[in-house]
């Protein structure tokens, strides 16, 4: 039997286990906060920013936005983060990410006070998450954590293959696989486009994590029976859909859940985790920010 994972589960547990914090810092008076910034007229990261200022609300996290003309000067969203910086009010900020070319992303990313940094990009936040001194853990590859947690998947000894080195994805879950435990432990390959043989990595994995961006490419047969398959990828395709497209993963479902142990499905698998742990990750910081004490 394949265990279907449900991210929507386990992210709603997730959101009901920040009830009681959250009620605890509004009592002291610091609800907590997150500013979102927008530079961007794409309808995906439109989205994307709206589903975030919607969690916010349901959980009773404050949610600022501010949306910037994407044909303003770069110094618009600088100054913006700096505002934002200095805000009390905000514990955590969200740089809609991609901004457009004239911005430069690198300055964008360390212009974010570390402390707000809930998306866990500044480098002095990735430094810490290498050295396994973290501070926030990147909202995608910490859902993972939590999903294995949930369904108790061993990563103790188990070979573990990332397939994608992004820096919101494949790098940081790799890293999180190779901390010491509790999770952790992992021998970790990381494989990416120049990767020779892609599928005689996958087939030796104990766990294969797909980050890639490309619709269903990891197919059953290039599993191992029983692993532990996760599906990072969101692709749009085209459908014969209302929207005329479609949401499908970077694993080919049907023949990866033949063989699978277990498998995350897209969508609700990875996606509500990634939304859920950025709250998460508001509420850790707007108690450290502040000094109320929550358990998280
Ligand atoms: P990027 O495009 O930044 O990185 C993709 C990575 O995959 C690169 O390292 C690339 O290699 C590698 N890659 C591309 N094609 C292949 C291939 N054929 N074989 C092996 N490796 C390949 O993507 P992201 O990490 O940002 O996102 C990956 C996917 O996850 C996307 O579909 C995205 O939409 C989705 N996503 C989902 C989230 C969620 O919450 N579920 C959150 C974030 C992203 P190279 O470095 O050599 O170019």
């Amino acid at each position: 039997m394949t265990d279907i994972i449900d991210g929507n589960a386990v992210a709603t547990d997730v959101r009901e286990g920040l009830g009681d914090a959250i009620e605890t810092l509004s009592e002291a008076g610091h609800t907590p906060g997150l500013a979102t910034v927008l530079m961007s007229d794409d309808p995906a990261s439109e989205t994307y920013v709206s589903m975030k200022q919607r969690d916010c609300e349901e959980v009773g996290i404050e949610s600022h936005h501010v949306e910037l003309d994407p044909d303003a000067p770069a110094d618009e969203l600088y100054d913006t983060v700096e505002d934002l910086n200095a805000d009390d009010a905000i514990h955590g900020i969200l740089v809609q990410m991609p901004v457009p070319d004239h911005v430069d992303t690198r300055r964008v990313l360390r212009s974010v006070r570390p402390e707000k940094d809930v998306d866990g990009f500044h480098p002095e936040n990735v430094g810490r998450l290498v050295a396994g001194n973290e501070r926030f853990k990147p909202c995608t590859p910490h859902g993972i954590q939590k999903l294995f947690d949930a369904y108790d998947v061993e990563t103790e000894g188990a070979e573990a293959v990332v397939v994608g080195r992004s820096d919101i994805v494949g790098k940081p879950m790799a890293n999180l696989f190779i901390q010491k435990a509790p999770f952790g432990n992992a021998t970790t390959t990381v494989c990416h486009s120049r990767t020779k043989d892609l599928a005689a990595h996958t087939r030796e994995a104990d766990i294969v994590v797909a980050a890639a961006g490309v619709p269903g490419f990891v197919t059953g047969d290039m599993l191992e029976e029983g692993a532990t398959v996760v599906d990072v990828g969101i692709n749009r395709v085209d459908a014969d859909t209302e929207k005329g497209y479609e949401l499908v993963g970077d694993v080919e479902y049907e023949s990866a859940e033949e063989v699978a142990g277990a498998i995350t499905p897209v969508p609700g698998g990875v996606g509500p985790m990634t939304r859920a742990m950025l709250l998460w990750n508001t509420v850790k910081a707007a108690s450290e920010q502040t000094g109320v004490d929550v358990t998280l």
